[in-house]
């Protein structure tokens, strides 16, 4: 028995962790549709077999393999890898060998569980005979994701630019979608783009991320964005503006959330959900400001070696949290020359506008950070109503519910928490259509018919 558990908690340790993938295939899980594809395009380009697992096809086996008390996104991709090693089981027979692919499941420390998805995951892929053998990729929060040791030192920086580079192209492929299609003057059509698109944004990044050719990338996206423009009817009055925070996995996965944009839509919205791009920065920025204050207490007790590399690790951050924000603009404002997309909010104005509310801080780290501040700036900004999207018992969402409700009510602007799990809320519906009436009414009487600022 001893002998077992300890063996257990070796496959904790051994098989999981950044590996530099060789030959095998690395499974990336689906989030937003479009990210996945484009980061397992980049993969390729560098010489790694990116391939994206199904999503939301294996439920039934993520509900098996988990208790209940997970969380919900924890139970997705629980079923996401089973279902693709059951599929990929029976179509390669006896010539499926799991020591043939790597599973990618990032992770973060601190209060939250996403830290324990994958150790979770590992325990239960290791209680099925040869699974043991098939890894578990992992990059952490600790060094900001950084992609060290999964590939040749010299090719690192590059991939990891790349890959931000996909995340963003991907952000503003969705924002494109949810901008176009409340407008569109053929129903459909802007589904249709984005569905074709993607392959042909995944070939861009195939094709030239390892040639550090991000003009040819950007070229491609121009001409997607200059398709969308010529989709809109401009007579179509502009809809009440609704900003979408919460818990990452939930507000970008569309099975998750019961596709809730497209709800928010058929009652009249036209959404702005928080992207993937801010919650790189978040990460990032939470990284530089943890070095700098562990450097301030090391100022203060003298420790000489630990305030170098506290220093280093800020300055560290600090350089790739400056290069991320100026590529992030530069971006947007080759698109802007065609279409005007919501910006992106800056992690450093969130800070100073949580500190002025004095309702909650930084200091405190997790998601609620970023969105009781994204709710506030929602509100500031001229929308006409923001929902707060969780898991189901998700603590940051929850405490994101409790602050920001009084503070909503205040304002004056419509707000709604959606929590989810894989089951179906009755009420759901009639509480968007109730939301979406309160924000039609307060876009009547902001009298905001005209664009808001970004
Ligand atoms: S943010 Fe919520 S859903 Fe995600 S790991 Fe933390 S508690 Fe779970």
């Amino acid at each position: 028995m001893e002998t077992t558990c300890e063996a257990a908690f070796q496959s904790l340790t051994d098989n999981i962790g950044t590996f530099h993938p060789g030959n095998k295939q690395v499974l990336i899980p689906e989030m937003n549709r479009a990210g996945a594809h484009l980061i397992a395009a980049v993969c390729r380009s560098f010489g790694i077999q990116g391939r994206v697992l199904e999503t939301y096809k294996g439920m039934d086996l993520g509900q098996e393999f988990t208790s209940g008390k997970e969380c919900y996104p924890c139970q997705v991709t629980m079923g996401d890898i089973l279902f693709f090693i059951q599929q990929e089981s029976e179509k390669l027979g006896r010539d499926f060998n799991p020591e043939n692919y790597v599973y990618f499941m990032p992770e973060s420390d601190g209060p939250c569980r996403f830290g324990m998805y994958n150790k979770y995951q590992r325990i239960v892929l290791d209680t099925f005979p040869g699974l043991d053998k098939l890894k578990i990729g992992s990059i952490t929060c600790r060094g900001g994701y950084s992609l060290d040791g999964f590939l040749e030192k010299e090719k690192v920086r590059d991939l990891r630019k790349m890959m931000y580079l996909s995340v963003l192209v991907a952000d503003i492929l969705d924002r494109m979608l949810w901008r176009i299609r409340p407008y569109e003057k053929e129903p459909g059509s802007a589904d249709h783009l984005v569905e074709i698109s993607v392959p042909d944004m995944a070939a861009a990044f195939e094709s030239h991320a390892a040639d550090k050719d991000t003009e040819a990338i950007l070229r491609e996206l121009d001409a997607i964005i200059g398709k969308a423009v010529d989709l809109v009817d401009p007579t179509i009055p502009r809809k009440p503006r609704i900003g979408i925070v919460g818990e990452i996995f939930l507000r970008m996965h569309t099975d998750s959330n019961q596709n809730l944009i497209r709800k928010l839509e058929k009652h009249g919205a036209e959404v702005v959900c928080a992207s993937l791009a801010e919650w790189v920065n978040f990460v990032n920025y939470i990284e530089k400001r943890s070095a700098m204050g562990r450097l301030r207490l090391n100022v203060k007790r003298g420790r000489l070696a630990a305030m170098r590399s506290d220093l280093k690790q800020a300055v560290t951050a600090g350089l790739e949290l400056m290069y991320r924000e100026s590529r992030q603009k530069d971006v947007y404002r080759r698109v802007w020359r065609q279409l005007d997309l919501a910006e992106d909010h800056k992690i450093s104005h969130l800070e100073h506008a949580l500190a002025e509310e004095d309702v909650f801080s930084f200091d405190i780290d997790t998601e609620a950070c970023l969105s009781i501040a994204g709710i506030m700036e929602y509100a500031r900004g001229g929308y006409d109503g923001v929902v707060n999207v969780y898991p189901f018992t998700c603590m940051p969402g929850m405490t994101t519910a409790a602050i920001a409700k009084p503070l909503m009510a205040r304002s004056g602007v419509p707000y709604l928490d959606a929590a989810f799990d894989a089951s179906i809320q009755p009420g759901r519906e009639a509480a968007i259509r109730t939301f979406m009436y309160q924000a039609q009414q307060h876009q009547r009487s902001a009298g905001n018919r005209a664009a808001p600022s970004n």
